[in-house]
């Protein structure tokens, strides 16, 4: 059965930044018969609810910043992930959420240190972490129309 790692907002865990969720019906019916391992690692690393945070390209790489105090918050979702994987080493396919700083896979924002718009094309933290396994991943929303 094909193991399939997936953001767990879009199964309707409560785990957005203001505790509400992501719950899509139509790809909970698509993924029936897949086994399903559910991720979040900025609930993990700062709880629910929590500040929002942006991606950011500085001169040190891909960072997420806190909106709110400009802190750097990277290290506890990359921790997060890299445990993750190692706990899930036969994950097949990540199904991430669309636009997320830490789960989009080709959709989420990067900004310059001054929030001007670098890309609406890159990959959250705990994608990142993903590919560097060679785990295939995909956005929800493409994943819903491939399928
Ligand atoms: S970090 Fe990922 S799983 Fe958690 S709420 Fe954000 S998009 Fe959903």
């Amino acid at each position: 059965m094909k193991k399939v790692a997936i953001s767990a907002c879009l199964l309707g865990e409560k785990c957005r930044y203001d505790a509400s969720d992501n719950k899509n019906e139509l790809l909970l019916e698509k993924l029936k018969g897949f086994q399903l391992v559910p991720f979040c690692p900025e609930d993990y690393a700062f709880g629910t609810p929590r500040p929002t945070m942006d991606l950011i390209q500085t001169q040190e790489g891909c960072i997420a910043r806190c909106n709110a105090t400009y802190t750097n918050l990277s290290t506890p979702i990359q921790d997060y992930a890299k445990t993750f994987f190692d706990t899930h080493p036969d994950v097949n396919l990540l199904i991430g959420k669309d636009r997320s700083p830490s789960c989009g896979v080709c959709s989420a924002r990067l900004y310059d240190e001054d929030k001007n718009l670098l890309s609406s094309h890159h990959a959250g933290l705990m994608v990142q972490e993903a590919q560097k396994r060679h785990i295939a991943c995909i956005d929800a929303e493409a994943f819903q129309g491939f399928n």
